[in-house]
């Protein structure tokens, strides 16, 4: 097995590696190291959670200490360009630990924050710089800040920066760096666009790809619930509260929203039903984003709302389920939304509602995934319960205050588990999980296929469409 010792890393590097406890360098980092090091360009084809931060910082770290240059004036060595304030302070924070021992300077610029105080910290300029593009271009503007001395250009996330509309700003910055330089460039997935922008960035990149093209992360078990939109919210408060089991040991949910006002109504409806969650979004200020993200990360609170852009960048051992409240419109996004869980060699659940009018969503998203989502079946008289007229006992209150405690599904009994016939995970060559089910899942299932027909608006229960067994809308 190759060891980070045989990558050609320096020993400060291999040190701060040491301080971090990696022993072992990811598929991206033993494939991509080699070639930077050697002052290659990179096209990186690789989701979040594969350890691409490292596998571009590590050996620039080492480049930069090699040229040996001076810091410069109003400008930087090395230039890092992410797509969210989160994901940029995120490879701040990783380029720090990576170069403590290297006596590099790493700073970082997000928007969102005062740009007065930026324009002072880069007057001196500085090593390595992490910024999204918006706020490097606004310095640029300003004079503040130049790309004359670039050695290494990094994009990371270059196909979230295409769908925030930096196409204008990427185009611009290429302009303003020195042709003498080297790139790295990160996607996740390579749709037209991509391939454009990187035949206008990249000179003969080196390819390494750890992810089949647009295929979702292997790991994750992905499964949908048919559901009507007004229907969301109670099976949400359902699953949360344990009273209707899902795949999977509820940990640490990270719920998907379209919208913001979305992810704050869904927040403000938990809240009510006596589940605390936290919603992150544009609309928050910095600081708010940042104390929802760390009070989900110390377990504080262990449902977050998020929207696509929000969400980007978020790295958070053990999400246990993704739950996507709503489809997103780009199907390439539901890639990006499920790559937050399964992170760091761990399993994970991935849950679509799908409404009437979301079919067309979930149209491309199995083009794009190449897969059929697993349908599970909603709780038994589940209308009823959605009306008012049905059992709607709430849990105990220990099981519906999730804050503080791990959220754990109430033990198979009533309802009975919406056992799913197999996964849709995408199978690796043997890579079949043993058991086949959610982790601490519906091992046995008890054949609770059965869809809760009685008031259903349309009467047939949902019809079909969601790409699951045909006979699941009548159990
Ligand atoms: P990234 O894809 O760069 O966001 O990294 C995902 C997670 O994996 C981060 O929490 C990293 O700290 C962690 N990580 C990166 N490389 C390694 C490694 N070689 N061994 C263990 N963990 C790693």
């Amino acid at each position: 097995m190759t060891q980070f010792d045989d990558l050609g890393l320096s020993q400060p590097v291999l040190q701060a590696l040491d301080l971090k406890g990696y022993s072992t360098p990811t598929p991206i980092q033993e494939q991509a190291i080699p070639p930077v090091l050697a002052g290659r360009d990179l096209l990186g084809i690789a989701q979040t959670g594969t350890g691409k931060t490292a596998a571009f910082m590590l050996p620039s770290i080492d480049r930069l200490r090699e040229s040996d240059k001076q810091i410069p004036f109003k400008s930087c060595r090395m230039l890092v360009l992410a797509p969210t304030r989160e994901l940029a302070m995120q490879i701040a924070a990783s380029a720090k630990d990576y170069g403590a021992l290297a006596g590099l300077k790493v700073q970082s610029i997000v928007g969102g924050t005062s740009v007065n105080k930026d324009r002072n910290k880069l007057h001196r300029g500085t090593d390595i710089l992490i910024a999204t593009p918006g706020r490097l271009l606004d310095l640029i503007d300003q004079k503040a800040f130049n790309l004359g001395s670039v050695e290494v250009l990094v994009l990371d996330e270059a196909d979230q920066m295409l769908d925030l509309g930096f196409i204008h700003a990427l185009r611009q910055i290429n302009k303003l760096v020195p042709k003498e330089r080297q790139t790295l460039f990160f996607s996740a997935t390579m749709p037209k666009a991509i391939k454009e922008l990187v035949s206008g960035y990249c000179n003969n990149p080196v390819q390494v790809s750890v992810t089949p093209e647009s295929t979702t992360a292997e790991r994750v078990e992905q499964y949908l619930f048919m559901v009507q939109q007004d229907e969301k919210q109670s099976l949400l408060e359902m699953i949360l509260s344990g009273r209707h089991k899902v795949p999977g040991d509820l940990e640490r949910v990270l719920i998907f929203t379209r919208t913001k006002h979305g992810a704050d109504r869904v927040v403000k409806k938990l809240e009510r039903a006596g589940i605390n969650a936290n919603a992150i979004h544009g609309n928050k200020s910095q600081p708010q984003r940042q104390r929802a993200l760390d009070e989900f990360r110390r377990g504080k609170t262990n449902v977050l709302i998020a929207t696509d852009v929000a969400a980007r960048g978020i790295d958070i051992p053990g999400v246990s389920h993704v739950i996507n409240y709503e489809l997103p419109n780009v199907p390439e996004q539901y890639v990006h939304r499920i790559g937050r869980t399964a992170r760091a060699g761990k399993d994970g659940v991935a849950i679509g509602f799908c409404a009437e009018d979301e079919r067309a969503y979930l149209k491309d998203i199995r083009k794009v995934i190449g897969i059929e989502l697993d349908r599970l079946a909603l709780p038994d008289n589940f209308r009823a319960v959605v009306e008012g007229v049905g059992p709607t006992k709430p849990a105990p209150r220990g099981q519906t205050r999730v804050s503080t405690k791990k959220i754990k599904p109430k033990p198979a009994g009533k309802p009975k588990p919406s056992a799913p016939k197999h996964s849709a995970r995408k199978g690796r060559p043997g890579g079949g999980r043993p058991g086949g089910g959610g982790p601490g899942g519906p091992g046995g299932n008890g054949g609770g296929q059965r869809r809760g027909g009685r008031g259903r608006r349309g009467g047939s229960g949902g019809g079909s469409g969601g790409g699951g067994s045909p006979r699941s809308a009548n159990g």
